[in-house]
């Protein structure tokens, strides 16, 4: 029986990719997403993938999501914590709902969404918990103070699950990409990504999703057992934590 893998934020690019990679690899995959219905419909009539929409900022809205997924496709076997947004802007102007969007959104969501399934991994005795941080949460970013403390977040949500799930045949890791080719990058200026972001990027380009979902796709696998509480980070050199 094939074990099934739940991508948040599946339905566009980092997240795309892994859902891709993951069906490939011979998953049955769902891919959530929060609300660009345009993207998620046409993500799911190229790859057959099914999406389901909730926020995952929201602990019931992910409840009742998780509750649909296995529903139709069966107990979650790795969960795949990639949804994220940024909300960028100086720290002395950052507004409180600036500050809670990207933490509820980016860090929140981990417990949201791994509190559903963690139980019946522990059962089942297996499970992979592989959550997207950022090469910002390990070095900070002017103008990412939230964004920057919810991804570090992340890292230490990770080591700490990892060691009390070590035993039970569930592993928790977090993958920390640099700049990668996506929506999210490209609303960056273009002269200040080839001015200012690419010049410290030691391999001189921006990264592919497709090289984040490799990792993620390796994580996942069987064979992986042994890796857990890592940080994998891949950024083409630029910041090593
Ligand atoms: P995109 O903006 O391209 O895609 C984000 C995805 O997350 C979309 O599917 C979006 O859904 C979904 N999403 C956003 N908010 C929510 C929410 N509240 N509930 C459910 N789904 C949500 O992002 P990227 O692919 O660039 O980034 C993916 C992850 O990688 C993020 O965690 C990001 O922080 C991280 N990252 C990205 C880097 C980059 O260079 N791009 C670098 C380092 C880390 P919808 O389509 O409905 O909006």
């Amino acid at each position: 029986m094939a074990r099934v893998a739940l991508v948040t934020g599946g339905t566009r690019g980092i997240g795309a990719a892994i859902s891709k990679g993951l069906k490939a690899a011979g998953y049955k995959v769902a891919a959530s997403y929060a609300g660009n219905d345009a993207a998620a419909e046409k993500f799911k009539a190229e790859t057959g993938i099914p999406v389901y929409k909730w926020d995952v900022a929201s602990f019931d809205a992910c409840a009742e999501g998780v509750k649909k997924v296995e529903a139709e496709l069966g107990p979650v076997d790795i969960l795949v914590n990639n949804a994220g947004i940024t909300r960028d802007t100086a720290f002395h102007k950052m507004t409180l709902q600036q500050w809670n969007e990207v933490i509820n959104t980016n860090l929140g969501s981990l417990f949201n969404m791994t509190r559903q399934v963690i139980e019946g991994m522990r059962a089942r005795k297996f499970g992979r918990i592989i959550s997207i941080s950022s090469i910002n949460g390990q070095k900070g970013q002017f103008g990412q103070v939230n964004y920057s403390a919810a991804k570090a977040g992340d890292i230490g949500f990770t080591k700490a699950l990892a060691l009390e799930n070590a035993k039970g045949g569930i592993t928790v890791n977090v993958i920390a990409p640099g700049y990668i080719n996506t929506e999210m990058v490209q609303a960056v200026p273009k002269d200040v990504l080839e001015k200012n972001v690419i010049p410290q990027i030691p391999v001189n380009r921006l990264g592919e999703p497709e090289e984040i979902a490799r990792a993620v796709v390796f994580l996942a696998a069987d064979d992986a057992g042994f890796i857990t509480g890592s940080t994998l980070t891949i950024n083409g050199g630029q910041y090593h934590a």
